[in-house]
């Protein structure tokens, strides 16, 4: 790694001068004359080079000195609502279970029916998430994609998008290897769980041994004196969906699902892509506040001015308030599925929290770069 003063500039996007004065402090004891082509070897001399141009905007004057840590600009979440602001919320469902016992199927199937909006003849898009309502007006979220991939890829951003697991189990089949993985990550991110059985229109299916053996894996159905919902359907027949998405409605109810649609949007992003139609558009799940058009948000590196809000039937919508999955327009840059997202007060803060971010990124790849350095000397030595 031959370092020239100008990549140091470079890397910390700062001016080559303002690199070239930092070196001076960085390296008092030799007369090296340094230009912004020198090659710069030792890396104690481009860590304090680093340390004194990189992450603050104007030199101290002693290397040696504390360095004070440069204000905080990161945009957080806001405190907890006060309890009267909170509003029930439709439950975030995600579909878990062994492969080819119907996931995918009972996702279109749900799809297929729900339209909330049915004389808008819109092409259903893949945005990552849909809502499903009921008659009476009550909804339920789904998460689009199915199995683990995306229940983890969320997880592991620390993102707590679901609420309930529908565990798909084929009626046909049973408790199978994937259903008992589905049971513990659901348990390990201590979501409840609500039991599918499906392709009940199969001959002669035997609910009762399905229902021992989840028992055996600790999930209890009501049917075996339990507190677990347990639905019979079929996705294929579309048969009992209707009770399928009651059930969730009545395990929100039970678990006092609940959110402030006022105040600045939080939410997490479901998926992000350059669409070939409409160029960047990420999902928002909303989780609190309301998100309309105009409100600028951030969300990991990637940033929005919100031009346009679509639903997942491809509608334009005015506003999304929580549990409201909608793919935004308007991003500048694009985010990534599973970071966080954050309304902030104006553009300027958002290019002033975006900057923040980058700086954060760079200095903890440096120091990244650092250690590796020094793993590298300690090798040699
Ligand atoms: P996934 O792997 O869990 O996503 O399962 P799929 O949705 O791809 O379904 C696997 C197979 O089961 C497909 O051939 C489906 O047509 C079939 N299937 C799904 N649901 C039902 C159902 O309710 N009844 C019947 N008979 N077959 C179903
Ligand atoms: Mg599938």
């Amino acid at each position: 790694r031959n370092m020239t003063v100008q990549d140091i500039a470079n890397v910390l996007k700062k001016d080559v001068d303002h690199v070239l004065k930092a070196l001076e402090f960085a390296d008092k004891t030799s007369d090296t004359n340094y230009t912004k082509k020198t090659i710069i070897y030792n890396p104690q001399i481009i860590r304090d080079v680093v340390k004194i141009s990189g992450f603050r905007f104007k030199l101290v004057p002693n290397p040696d000195q504390e360095i004070e840590e440069e204000e905080n600009k990161d945009a957080v979440p806001a405190p907890p609502a006060a309890p009267e602001a909170l509003r029930p919320r439709p439950p975030v469902v995600c579909v878990m279970g062994h492969v080819d016992h119907g996931k995918t199927t009972l996702l279109d199937a749900l799809r297929d029916t729900s339209v909330v909006d049915q004389e808008f003849g819109g092409i259903t898009q893949h945005i990552g998430a849909f809502e499903v309502q009921l008659s009476s007006g009550e909804k339920v979220t789904f998460l689009d994609t199915p199995g683990h991939a995306a229940f983890t890829a969320m997880r592991s951003r620390g993102a707590h998008a679901t609420d309930v697991v529908v565990l798909v189990v084929a009626a046909d089949d049973g408790v199978m290897e994937q259903t008992v993985e589905s049971i513990r990550m659901a348990r390990e991110a201590n979501v409840p769980i609500l039991v599918a059985i499906n392709k009940m229109d199969k001959p002669g299916v035997n609910i009762e041994r399905i229902l021992r053996a989840l028992a055996q894996h600790g999930v209890v159905c009501e049917a075996v004196g339990g507190d677990v919902q347990a639905i019979p359907v079929s996705a294929l027949k579309k048969q009992n969906l209707d009770t399928l998405v009651e059930a969730l409605t009545l395990q929100a109810q039970l678990m006092d699902l609940k959110a402030d649609p006022g105040g600045f949007v939080e939410g997490v992003v479901i998926e992000a892509q350059l669409d070939p139609r409409t160029g960047k558009q990420a999902t928002v799940l909303v989780q609190r506040g309301t998100l309309r058009k105009g409100c600028v948000i951030v969300a990991g590196s990637g940033w929005a001015k919100v031009r346009m809000l679509n639903s997942a039937e491809g509608r334009p919508v005015l506003e999304a308030p929580p549990s409201t999955p909608v793919a935004v327009l308007g991003w500048r840059e694009l985010p990534a599925a599973g970071d966080t997202v954050l309304e902030v007060a104006s553009e300027k803060r958002a290019s002033e929290v975006l900057k923040w971010r980058h700086n954060q990124r760079m200095k903890e790849k440096q120091e990244l770069d650092r250690a590796a350095i020094e793993a590298k000397e300690a090798a040699h030595r």
